[in-house]
């Protein structure tokens, strides 16, 4: 399963990550380390963002949040 990462919508990079929430496992943390996601909190809040971008360090939420 492929997972569509988006362009950032402040600078349309395409640096973008997916932040992670409840997921502490230590291969989420070896992903983070590599810069490949990015762990949120333990709960996750309807609306919180669920997309990163590296360059500007815009979170968003995008609006396909069923994947998974
Ligand atoms: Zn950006």
């Amino acid at each position: 399963m492929r997972r569509k990462v988006p362009q950032c919508p402040n600078c349309q990079s395409k640096a973008v990550i997916p932040i992670l929430y409840g997921m502490q496992s230590g291969q989420a943390g070896e992903e983070e380390k590599r810069g490949n996601l990015k762990l949120g909190g333990c709960e996750v809040s309807p609306g919180d963002p669920n997309w990163h971008c590296k360059d500007c360090g815009r979170e968003w939420a995008s609006e396909d949040t069923s994947a998974g």
